[in-house]
């Protein structure tokens, strides 16, 4: 899709720290992290919210989770724990519309839910 800063990603158009990746599925590491682990999972298709490729792609979001645990193998946090996220829209503050599943971990994270605004 035009203008998506995560298909350039996933085009090799724009650099990134990529941690693992598979036919359908690309992970990197997020470049504001948020804990010491911050790694973002992404379909290589553009898709806007997993709700919405589960309709059209099931085994390609089967695929995105199956890398989901080969990263948290990767960095170490199986043991430890950790948090898959994914926010939808604007009052998730999803910032880019491909689908993107946040791998958090690496230290304590906390309740889930930060201090509402408004
Ligand atoms: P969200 O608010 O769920 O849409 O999260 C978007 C995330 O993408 C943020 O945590 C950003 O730090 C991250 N991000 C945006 N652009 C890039 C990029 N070029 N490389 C790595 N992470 C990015
Ligand atoms: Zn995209």
């Amino acid at each position: 899709m035009a203008d998506c800063i995560f298909c350039s990603i996933v085009a090799g158009e724009v650099e990134a720290a990529v941690v693992a990746e598979s036919d359908t599925a690309l992970a990197f590491r997020d470049q504001s992290p948020a804990a010491p682990v911050h790694v973002l999972v992404v379909p290589r298709d553009h898709h806007e919210s997993a709700a919405q490729m589960a309709l059209v792609d099931a085994q390609g979001l089967a695929d995105l989770f199956a890398l989901v645990g080969e990263v948290a193998e990767a960095e170490g946090v199986v043991g430890t724990g950790y948090r898959v996220l994914t926010n939808v829209g604007r009052d998730a503050g999803q910032e880019v519309a491909h689908l993107h599943l946040h791998v958090v971990g690496g230290s304590p994270l906390g309740a889930l839910l930060g201090p509402r605004r408004g």
